[in-house]
């Protein structure tokens, strides 16, 4: 087998912050994929470019996976369902919701490959009784840098199992995967809105909804004083067929923004207008909705990241332990809004400890909150995360990798597994083929 043809792109993460040229790989199948690790001394796997940073590109060579997709089998009476690493969960989604059937754990947004979810152990609104993707992925077959397949799982080649999810591409490039879909009776999801009126409030509603499968909250970083952290929550469960009526309505076509915002659009007195807005439109109740606007609100305008203008974004995401949360949050969120920084895509969310739920070594969640917000990739804001940094340090917390762009490498002692990791990686690929512009930024 032929190595696949390089061509030369620039190339970024969901947060177009930082571009890099790039040389690209795109083998049509895994025999290809296969043929292009063979030949490339160092290379990484790209799925669909979701990540926010750099973590999967690599200037020497890029292995664009879209190619790589497709549905090998499923078995409807248990869920089972195995495909090629690059398959889309949209594509997922389109076919299996029709059949009576949802991924066990999905991200904010349905445009990532199944390897993507993997390599990032990826989590939903629903870690708190689920556990991150990788908790329901039952093998995967990952190409080594030595040539050879392995099939690892929680039972078989479990260290490399556990150093692949949430591993960031760093081991190998994962070609195919099994995991159990859930069984859902209709599209449509139960919601409950519920508004807090500051941190206090909003994390008192979480710890009081633990059985709601989906929980989430929309948090308001630029009010302080007594409204810091005011919040809308947004609690689901896949609806029965019982509760929601025969007909599905007629779902919007998602719309693309077509060109970058200037720089000044988003200032502290937009986005404050528009969280101002948002925290009034979040109207207590009850209600039935589609599954796509539920799960990926987001997806509804395309290329969104170019509202941040041409300087690009990046994502906060950290994660404090629940002991620390209440204080940890409040200092961040005192921070951010006393910057007049944050954006209006800014995200509260609990994590559970169901056992066993989180299966890597660098898989993100922990016990606890996790607070996710954008912010313009500009000089100051950048200061400003490095500030946040030392605090979400302070409390024992941690970054999450793919949504890095920028951390220090010093931030990754936050990881207990780092040390583990590094050993079942160089023991499987001491020369380093794996590697990303992250992974060498931040030495892991
Ligand atoms: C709007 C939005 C909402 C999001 N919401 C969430 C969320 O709620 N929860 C969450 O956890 N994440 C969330 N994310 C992040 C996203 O789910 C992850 O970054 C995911 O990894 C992206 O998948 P991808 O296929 O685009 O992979 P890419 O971004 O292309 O790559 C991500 C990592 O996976 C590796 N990788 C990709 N394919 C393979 C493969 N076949 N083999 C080995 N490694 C591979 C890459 O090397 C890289 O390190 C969100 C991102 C966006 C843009």
């Amino acid at each position: 087998m032929r190595p696949a043809e390089a061509h030369t792109a620039r190339l970024s993460g969901w947060g177009r912050f930082p571009r890099l040229d790039c040389r690209v790989l795109s083998p049509d199948g895994p025999d290809a994929a296969l043929a292009a690790i063979a030949h490339e001394p160092s290379l990484i796997a790209f799925g669909n470019g979701r990540a926010y940073g750099d973590a999967a590109l690599n200037p020497e060579a890029t292995l664009a996976m879209a190619a790589c997709a497709g549905i090998e089998a499923f078995d409807p009476a248990t869920g089972r369902l195995t495909c090629r690493a690059g398959t889309m969960l949209a594509d997922l989604i389109a076919a299996f919701v029709p059949r009576g059937w949802f991924p066990p754990v999905t991200p904010g947004t349905r445009f990532v490959t199944v390897g993507g979810m993997i390599a990032a152990d990826v989590h939903g609104k629903n870690h708190h009784h689920a556990g991150t993707f990788g908790a329901h992925v039952a093998w995967l077959d990952l190409a080594l840098a030595d040539g050879r397949v392995l099939r690892c799982a929680a039972d078989e080649n479990a260290e490399i199992f556990g150093a692949t999810c949430g591993g960031m591409g760093l081991t190998g490039v994962i070609l195919r995967a099994a995991f159990t879909m859930i069984p859902i009776e209709t599209r449509m999801i139960r919601q409950e809105t519920r508004r807090a009126p500051g941190l206090a409030a909003v994390m008192d509603q979480f710890e009081a909804t633990p059985d709601w499968p989906y929980s989430v909250a929309w948090i308001d970083c630029l009010s302080r004083g007594a409204a810091l952290g005011r919040s809308v929550l947004s609690l689901g469960a896949h609806a029965t067929t019982a509760e929601a009526p025969a007909a599905p309505p007629a779902r919007a076509r998602a719309r693309r923004m077509r060109f970058d915002l200037p720089g000044f659009a988003l200032n502290r007195w937009s986005v404050r207008a528009f969280n101002a807005l948002y925290y009034r439109a979040g109207r207590p109740g009850t209600a039935l909705v589609d599954l796509e606007p539920f799960f990926y609100p987001l997806d509804a305008i395309l290329e969104w990241n170019r509202i941040y203008g041409r300087s690009g974004l990046f994502q906060y995401q950290c994660v404090l332990p629940l002991e620390a949360s209440r204080a940890g949050l409040a200092t961040l969120l005192d921070r951010i809004a006393a910057s007049g920084a944050g954006s209006f895509l800014s995200v509260l969310k609990r994590f559970g400890n169901a056992p066993g739920r989180c299966p890597g070594l660098l898989s993100f969640p922990m016990e606890g909150y996790t607070l996710a917000l954008d912010f313009r990739a500009t000089e100051a804001n950048l200061r400003l995360a490095t500030e946040l940094d030392a605090i979400v340090a302070d409390h024992a917390g941690r970054l999450y990798l793919a949504k890095d762009a920028r951390m220090h490498p010093n931030m990754l002692r936050c990881y207990p597994g780092l040390e583990r990791f590094r050993a079942v990686r160089h023991a499987i690929d001491p020369a380093g083929k794996f590697a990303s512009a992250q992974s060498r930024r931040l030495g892991l």
